[in-house]
């Protein structure tokens, strides 16, 4: 196409955009470009209400051309936003939206802020050698994977619609082309900041900074030094991210310094992936041959990318380099307690204990050990813990065990057996609980056994995005049946709610049907 799109005023969407006041260096003004034919794949409705935005005006004919970029709503001031950043490591002192158009700003019924982007909507100034669109695959799978966080309770970035354009992209092969409208508390990254560092521009620096105090970040306006309080509570809110997300088995794939939101919302689903079994050194992303961001990497790369929002926030922190390098160390220091408190009391809850301490953190690694040893379901293997709470600690064989409670029994009516060898650990922990009789303690109750296991219950989720499943809906969504991409998403909206009739949707994948590698697909 490559026309001008067009002003239109059916689609009410109540805009009120900050950022563009914020900077002239940080953006570009840039309009979507046309496409051929928008098609509807999904409106995210509930989302919609959220952001005071009716779901049925999205789904109608003007609806689906504003989110593929062909209509502009009113108030709409759509522009690409420029940030540099450190991609595998290294230094790219230009990158920007090179295919997403942010439309504009809204505040949402919680009043917050949030950001109304089109990924894949065409050539900005940045896109360099891109195209500026987007494959329908990696569409449908940010659409899928960002919502299944959402609905897991991960802070995200969420998906609003996704249409298709009715052209083709052309990558290793054509496919599909799709825009997916998402939405995002800011997009402002750490290579934002690392963009306006390096040009020495401390100017806008200093306006993006207390933009970003004002928008995300409030108290920090109030501290002796509001930048160290920044990047102090950055350092937070991504230590209580990662630590969510090894939580859950989450591998995000792609670390970089730009992939990294300042507010901590987990951004970007390119080649993401949920861990199915338990190995630590697990790596899915194909352009990843180092395994920079493994599984178990996770937490030191944000450390490190901190490191980067550290040194760019400098100037700011004070006026003498050495203390303002004294003070972001010892800010960047705290990381690894923080992400260690974080990491401990989300293990220690999945198998059912609320006080951390060394003891259940040693529960916690033997367990971890065990599953690596057996290649034990990560998702599963912390499910059907719960179900093992009643288990009357006889082993199989033994005699009374063809009872409700014996080990028999509980293997064989649990969503994913365990391997025998975990008995020895599961009566460590019944133990350590305190099911069962002690000489200092009296057996918990039923009503004591009963909370411990809604307590885990709502804490391990049964339904993951299994990447076989991501896989099997975006084939059939390449072939124009969306109804796979629908069931799942439909799902993963109660992660931790087993429901028989999806049972086939927590089953890990088998060896056929496992997906070694996910594809960046841009
Ligand atoms: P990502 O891997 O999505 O983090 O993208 C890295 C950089 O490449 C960002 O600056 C993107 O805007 C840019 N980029 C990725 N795909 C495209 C594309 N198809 N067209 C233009 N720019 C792109
Ligand atoms: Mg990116």
């Amino acid at each position: 196409m490559g026309t001008m799109p067009e002003m239109n005023q059916l689609v009410k969407i109540p805009f009120d955009n900050s950022y563009l006041h914020v900077a002239e260096a940080l953006f570009a003004h840039q309009l979507p470009t046309p496409v051929k034919q928008p098609g509807l794949i999904r409106i995210n409705e509930a989302l919609a209400g959220a952001l005071s935005t009716d779901p049925q005006q999205l789904a109608s004919e003007e609806g689906i051309a504003v989110l593929a970029g062909n209509l502009i709503p009113e108030g709409a001031e759509p522009i690409a936003t420029v940030y540099a950043g450190h991609q595998f490591g290294g230094w790219n002192p230009q990158l920007g939206d090179g295919r997403a158009i942010l439309l504009g700003e809204v505040i949402g019924k919680d009043g917050c802020r949030y950001d109304l982007q089109l990924k894949g909507a065409g050539i900005t100034p940045f896109s360099r050698m891109g195209d500026g669109r987007s494959p329908l695959g990696p569409v449908l799978r940010e659409y899928i994977v960002s919502e299944a966080m959402a609905a897991l309770g991960v802070p995200t970035t969420r998906s609003l619609a996704a249409v298709t354009t009715g052209e083709r992209v052309v990558r290793d092969e054509f496919h599909p082309g799709a825009i997916l409208t998402r939405v995002a508390r800011s997009h402002i990254r750490i290579g934002t900041f690392q963009y306006l560092a390096a040009r020495e521009d401390f100017e806008s620096l200093k306006q993006l900074a207390d933009h970003v105090i004002e928008r995300h970040y409030p108290e920090a306006g109030r501290a002796d030094n509001p930048y160290l309080s920044l990047l102090t509570q950055v350092i937070s809110a991504q230590a209580g991210l990662v630590a969510h997300w090894q939580s859950i088995g989450f591998i995000h794939g792609v670390m970089n310094t730009d992939n990294m939101l300042i507010s901590g919302e987990t951004v970007d689903y390119g080649p993401c992936a949920f861990m199915e079994n338990y190995n630590p050194a697990t790596v899915f992303s194909s352009i990843d041959s180092g395994g920079r961001y493994a599984y178990r990497n996770q937490p030191a790369i944000a450390q490190w990318n901190l490191a980067w929002l550290a040194q760019s926030l400098l100037p700011l922190m004070d006026d003498d380099e050495a203390t303002a390098v004294k003070l972001a160390q010892a800010a960047l220091d705290k990381f690894s307690d923080q992400y260690q408190e974080n990491y401990q009391r989300r293990m220690c809850a999945k198998i059912g204990v609320t006080r951390v301490d060394a003891a259940a953190n040693e529960l916690v690694s033997a367990l971890l050990s065990l599953m690596a040893d057996h290649r034990v379901d990560f998702t599963l293997g912390f499910r059907v813990l719960a179900d093992w709470l009643v288990w009357d600690g006889r082993q199989d064989g033994e005699p009374g065990s063809n009872e409700r409670n014996s080990a028999e029994s509980i293997a064989a009516n649990s969503l994913y057996p365990l391997p025998t060898v975990f008995q020895g650990w599961l009566r460590d922990w019944q133990q350590f609980l305190g099911i069962g009789h002690t000489e200092e303690k009296a057996p918990l109750g039923e009503q004591e056994i009963a909370a411990i296991r809604a307590a885990m219950l709502a804490c391990n989720p049964v339904f993951i995005p299994r990447n076989h499943q991501v896989e099997q809906a975006i084939d059939a969504g390449n072939s124009g049946d969306f109804e796979p991409f629908h069931r799942l998403v439909e799902v993963l909206a109660t992660p931790f709610e087993f429901d028989p009739a999806n049972r086939d949707y927590a089953m890990p994948a088998t060896p056929e049907q496992r997906v070694a590698r996910t594809f960046c697909g841009t």
